[in-house]
């Protein structure tokens, strides 16, 4: 059989299982570099043009790209960072560099599931170093590119469509994960919070009321990947086996009543924390549960259907928590 270069860079952009857009935007920056004649592209510069690609895209009127409405791709949420200003350029291309590339790298060329047809066929890899082109992609005319570059860009739009059946509010829950985004941080250690935590939530998991042993994880009850941030009042202990199986769902009203009654045995003390829950949250009681309830309907907003009511056998009646003296006395 007798296939050409367009047909095989063709296949590679219309062929497949497509998770998310990643294909396009790596194809719409292999054009790119075919168009300048660069037989070499460093990492770098790779990460640069795919940058430039995304932030095109997401310009004017965003669409997701992935399938799975709860989360944001590895792209998305870069080029936010940097349209809000969390990142500089120089920050936003280095993410990329580091993290964008693990995969669609390696499986770009890949023809539906066919992983032999195209291998090495359009370039070689040396890994965070650079990308050796080959002649089967800077041989291509310009109006070869024009037909390709457009191929990509309605297939990348195909795939948008598809993604975004899955989201009922997509763009209500973009302007809720922004505000989070603008003023979250990168994600710091949290094991050395488990002494303090534990003190507050007794030595019971957060999720099962059970008690603990050794195997205490640290989970965001909202979870961290819409809320952008890894503060104390959000924070609780859970089994490792309770943290997995909540993964980063919506979580039961009666775990936000539950939180509410934890952040007040803090504000009850006199640790530094205090000042911190009351900053973020407010200072009173009153304020401090309606804070939470509205981060609460926001990540509601963001996560809708993608919820997570508890393990089966846990009962807040019969929870140690609500009866222990300290949250009795802090909750009067
Ligand atoms: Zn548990």
């Amino acid at each position: 059989m007798d296939f050409t270069n367009e047909d095989f860079f063709k296949g590679i952009i219309l062929f497949g299982l497509n998770n998310a857009t990643y294909k396009m935007g790596l194809a719409q920056t292999l054009l790119k570099a075919s168009r300048s004649k660069q037989n070499v592209i460093y990492w770098g510069d790779l990460a640069e043009s795919y940058f430039d690609s995304y932030l095109t895209r997401l310009e004017t009127n965003p669409m997701p790209q992935q399938g799975n409405p709860n989360r944001l791709t590895k792209m998305e949420r870069i080029v936010k960072e940097f349209q809000l200003g969390v990142t500089n350029r120089n920050e936003a291309i280095k993410k990329v560099a580091d993290t964008a590339f693990e995969d669609v790298v390696p499986r770009f060329q890949t023809i539906g599931t066919d992983k032999r047809i195209v291998a090495d066929y359009f370039y070689e890899i040396d890994t965070n170093n650079k990308l050796v082109l080959k002649d089967t992609l800077l041989n291509f005319e310009e109006d070869q590119l024009d037909t390709l570059d457009s191929e990509i860009m309605a297939r990348w739009g195909l795939l948008e469509g598809a993604f975004s059946i899955n989201q009922s509010d997509f763009k209500l829950a973009n302007d809720i994960r922004e505000i989070y985004l603008k003023d979250g941080y990168d994600r710091k250690a949290l094991t050395n919070n488990i002494p303090f935590l534990s003190g507050y939530q007794g030595n019971t998991c957060f999720y099962c009321g059970e008690p603990m042993g050794s195997d205490i994880h640290v989970d965001h009850v909202l979870p961290r990947q819409v809320v952008s941030h890894d503060e104390i009042w959000n924070l609780v202990l859970a089994h490792k086996d309770c943290n997995l199986l909540k993964s980063d769902r919506l979580v039961g009203k009666h775990f936000i009543e539950k939180l509410i009654k934890r952040n007040e045995n803090i504000m009850g003390s006199n640790h530094p924390w205090k000042a911190q829950i009351s900053n973020d949250l407010g200072t009173t009681p009153r304020r401090r549960a309606m804070s939470l309830q509205r981060h609460y309907d926001n990540v509601k907003t963001v996560l809708g259907q993608y919820y997570w009511g508890g393990t089966e056998s846990y009962n807040p009646a019969t929870d140690p928590f609500f009866r222990r003296l300290i949250t009795v006395l802090n909750n009067k």
